[in-house]
């Protein structure tokens, strides 16, 4: 394993999940940050998310976005898109060949027969609605998010159903 002159066996190239000021990184930076590295392995062009769940800090089961396991990736020729329009009239456009990150998440916990009721979840961005309905179901408690992409769609249900949506920011350059 290679060390690096502070001890650590990083590498110059992760100080990404280095605090700059050496203090030691809080449960919810440490956990959306790997959520930000799984979003690279992430394969659908039109964006990359990543997501972890987790129990009294223990990560359960992780998921990026991307097509089903051992189908042809997205590229910038064959992302099929399709439009939804939602009740209040705006547009939303998604790829039909790709899985959610946090519904990959779900599925990897399924098929390893891990119970993930009363679990949180770290996503880098906010869920679909879609998404949304799936996590109050297997009964996550909390949603941490990075990024909020489109709030207006999932308010009503996030108030409705009463799980928690709360924002985590790290330091981060990586592009999503
Ligand atoms: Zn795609
Ligand atoms: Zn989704």
């Amino acid at each position: 394993m290679l060390v690096d002159s502070k001890g650590c066996c990083c590498g110059g190239g992760m100080n990404f999940f280095a605090e700059s000021d050496g203090k030691r990184l809080g449960w919810h930076e440490y956990f959306m940050s790997v959520a930000h590295l799984i979003a690279r392995r992430a394969t659908c062009t039109r964006g990359h998310v990543g997501a972890v769940i987790v129990r009294e800090n223990n990560i359960l089961s992780t998921g990026y976005n991307g097509a089903p396991s051992g189908l042809p990736h997205c590229n910038d020729s064959n992302c099929r898109i399709y439009k939804t329009t939602h009740p209040d009239g705006t547009l939303e456009e998604n790829c039909v060949n790709t899985i959610h990150a946090e519904i990959n998440a779900i599925a990897q916990a399924a098929k390893h027969g891990v119970s993930i009721k009363d679990s949180d979840i770290y996503i880098t961005a906010s869920p679909c609605i879609h998404c949304l309905k799936v996590l109050i179901n297997v009964g996550i408690k909390t949603i941490y998010y990075a990024q909020p992409y489109k709030m207006e769609h999932i308010a009503e249900l996030v108030r409705l159903s009463g799980i928690h949506l709360v924002q985590v920011t790290v330091e981060s350059n990586q592009p999503e």
